[in-house]
């Protein structure tokens, strides 16, 4: 089955009772048990249909065979930590996600789980012999720098380790790390695959039998999952990703040609697909915060990924949480605009820029 099928298709079946088309919101905590201990549903922490359905479709269209749906997607990087133990190392991309820096360097580092940050997208790097897991993503946040993850998932087996790729930015749409060799997917559904800005929740996407046990364990014995609604939210959106992708991606790949040719640019930065733009304004950090408020159709705004543009300044905003040596050290200048574009018509969205741009000279 091609994507733009699997997606408003896969782990969904009219609804056997009465033929609705949709996977009902299931809202119940518990079920009604045949006989003691005999029920094909029992709680609704450790399953529930509409999360099912969810978890299906996410599985397949990230070419997986298990998906495991959590309350957001910093649940979802928690469980895949969860599975380490004290003593046991893992690589992380140096510009990764700020709330998976704060989650791995303030809550992990204490339980003896070591982080070493490195550039993954520098193809010579090397992963250490004792490397449990490496963790990537790519594109990065806010920097959009992508990794070869064929190259990279063969370095980390070469060493015993997993490989997990947050594939939140690319979606399956343009890139599937499991086909490339990666063990782990890992989705903030509150982007891209929800679509709408209107539910926070995240995903784990495997064909590792062993690891999707575990992290079906984990969903269950720490109870951070979706509620019923948020899961129907999610696979309402999920059921158009294909084409807001190839809107997103449109007007993103035309905003970039139009802002390359501009002298008030210093730098854009588009790793090729998508719908994530960040540039440099030539400018101090006062042109960039007038620039971020001036704008009208985008909203000054953290997230990323629904059918609304958004603007924000990651210094100040996404990536306040990473300290001001570190931003600097990998190059978020404090100047650096990030721009979500929306599937709004490209015509609104660049009189808007052109508004901002007027208002960044003053
Ligand atoms: C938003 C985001 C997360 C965290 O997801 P939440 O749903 O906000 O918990 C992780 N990785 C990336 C790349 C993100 O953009």
């Amino acid at each position: 089955m091609k994507m733009e099928t699997k997606v408003i298709h896969a782990g969904q079946h009219p609804d056997p009772l009465t033929g609705a088309v949709m996977t009902p919101v299931y809202q119940t905590s518990t079920y009604a048990q045949k006989h003691p201990g005999v029920a094909d549903w029992e709680y609704s922490r450790t399953h529930n249909p509409t999360r099912t359905a969810l978890q299906d479709c996410l599985a397949a269209a990230e070419s997986g065979t298990h998906g495991i749906c959590f309350a957001s997607g910093l649940a979802a990087v928690d469980t895949v930590i969860r599975t380490l133990e004290p003593g046991d190392s893992v690589i992380c991309g140096d510009d990764v996600y700020g709330g998976t820096y704060r989650l791995f360097t303030t809550v992990f580092a204490k339980y003896g789980i070591k982080f070493t940050f490195v550039d993954l997208s520098d193809p010579s790097i090397e992963i250490p012999a004792d490397t449990k897991l490496v963790w990537a993503e790519t594109p990065t946040n806010p920097l959009l720098k992508t990794t070869d993850i064929a190259s990279l998932a063969a370095k980390t087996h070469a060493v015993g380790g997993l490989l997990a790729v947050d594939n939140t930015f690319a979606t399956p749409v343009f890139q599937r790390p499991l086909e490339l060799g990666a063990d782990i997917v890992l989705h903030s559904t509150t982007k891209y695959i929800g679509g709408h800005s209107d539910v926070v929740g995240g995903a784990l996407i495997t064909s590792n039998d062993a690891l999707a046990d575990q992290f079906t364990t984990l969903q269950n014995s720490v109870g951070a999952v979706p509620g019923p609604w948020d899961c129907f939210l999610t696979l309402r959106g999920l059921k158009t990703l294909s084409v807001r992708m190839q809107r997103h991606d449109e007007n993103a790949k035309s905003l970039v040609s139009w802002m390359d040719q501009r002298p008030d640019v210093a730098s854009v930065i588009y790793p090729g697909f998508g719908g994530m733009v960040s540039f440099v304004l030539n400018g101090d950090l006062d042109a960039a915060v007038r620039f971020v408020k001036a704008t009208t159709v985008f909203t000054l705004a953290e997230s990323l990924g629904g059918v609304e543009s958004l603007i924000e300044l990651p210094a100040i905003m996404t990536h306040a949480s990473v300290p001001p040596e570190v931003r600097a050290s990998i190059g978020i200048d404090d100047g650096l605009i990030r721009l979500s574009v929306g599937i709004e018509h490209i015509d609104d969205l660049r009189a808007d820029l052109e508004t901002a741009f007027a208002s960044a000279r003053g």
